[in-house]
């Protein structure tokens, strides 16, 4: 396999004021690639502009971040002649890597506007995911800038040059490699990012059930209410006394949506549309040996953290909630409805 390579990719591109679903493409202005034949090389760098063929101008967010000019675009190459330039720079058998997975998109939406279908599918390589979940071991898709400080390698060129970006991109793999070896496939990036979500999870949920007996205990409700017995922990959930009370403010009925279980409290939120979010949170308590009962503390938004409901949503178990059923009106006629 001596002629496997590494290619780090990254696109810039422009965006027009789109009128129509056609107009609404991101075209490619730039692309940069650098090139390494062993992790440990310092590499062929590759960039080149694109004259444009569907927005003319440059969008005013696009030239307040970038830095080219619109005159460098109009001496450009047609996006067929760079790409096809490219792609014979890349050698015969390339390893595709981009920072996040943006850049894949745009390239395959801009293949497929000039017909060249030949090269879509590539592999690719997302870094950025890589990245931080071996370094950060985050899911917050941490930008190159960002990335490039927290290795601490050389950050002096300008970002947002595709070129660039391109040899950030590459440093960062090489890094990775001089660090760890080697770099996660896809599948171990999966493994891991479910592990993280689930150490997350977990972490969120004994935060929330410790702020809860916090609030629970120093908190004032702004309305406490005791309901039941019920036969079990569903029917207690699904009860219009655990589900139903006033508008602390105005006395309009809210109803609470579904629950998130902590520990052995639910926690759940409500609205009134002049009053605000409500929190409800719930705690049950056996009574007998089989009945159960609850009691319901509702709580402003004032005093129930906007964060502890997030905290409960993420590290809580959902237990969801039908709308409630309206209550019967007692049927008048029922002679005609058989009669119907
Ligand atoms: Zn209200």
């Amino acid at each position: 396999m001596q002629s496997m390579s590494y290619v780090f990719f990254d696109l810039e591109w422009n965006q027009g004021y789109p009128r129509n679903e056609a107009e609404k493409i991101d075209e490619i202005i730039q692309i940069g690639a650098h090139r390494l034949d062993r992790w440990e090389d310092p590499g062929a760098s590759f960039s080149a502009y694109v004259r444009p063929s569907i927005h003319k101008r440059l969008h005013h967010q696009v030239r307040k971040i970038l830095p080219l000019h619109q005159s460098q675009l109009k001496r450009a190459g047609t996006f067929r002649e760079v790409i096809s330039e490219f792609f014979r720079w890349c050698g015969p058998d390339p390893v595709f890597f981009t920072w996040g997975t943006c850049d894949a998109r745009v390239l395959d939406t801009n293949l497929c506007w000039y017909g060249m279908e030949e090269y879509l599918d590539l592999e690719i390589y997302d870094l950025q995911r890589a990245f931080d979940l071996l370094v950060l071991e985050t899911n917050r898709q941490t930008s190159l800038e960002a990335a490039v400080t927290a290795l601490g390698l050389d950050g002096s060129l300008t970002y947002h040059d595709a070129g660039n970006d391109a040899i950030y991109t590459a440093r960062i793999g090489a890094e990775l490699i001089r660090r760890f070896g080697a770099l996660p496939s896809a599948a171990e990036l999966d493994a891991a990012q479910a592990a993280l979500r689930l150490r997350q999870q977990q972490e969120a949920a004994e935060e929330a059930a410790h702020a809860l007996d916090l609030l629970v205990r120093d908190a004032t409700p702004a309305l406490r209410r005791r309901s039941g017995p019920f036969p079990g922990e569903a029917a207690c959930l699904h009860s219009r006394s655990a589900r139903m009370f006033p508008c602390p403010a105005c006395g309009g009925v809210l109803c609470s949506g579904s629950w998130y279980r902590i520990g052995t409290r639910y926690v759940s939120q409500s609205r009134c549309g002049e009053h605000g979010r409500f929190y409800s949170v719930l705690s049950v308590k056996p009574t007998s040996p089989d009945e159960i009962a609850g009691e319901l503390l509702v709580f402003s938004e004032e005093d129930f953290p906007r964060e502890l409901y997030h905290q409960c949503r993420l590290g809580g178990e959902l237990v969801e909630m039908q709308k409630l059923p309206r209550k019967r009106r007692r049927r008048r006629h029922s002679g005609e409805r058989k009669r119907a």
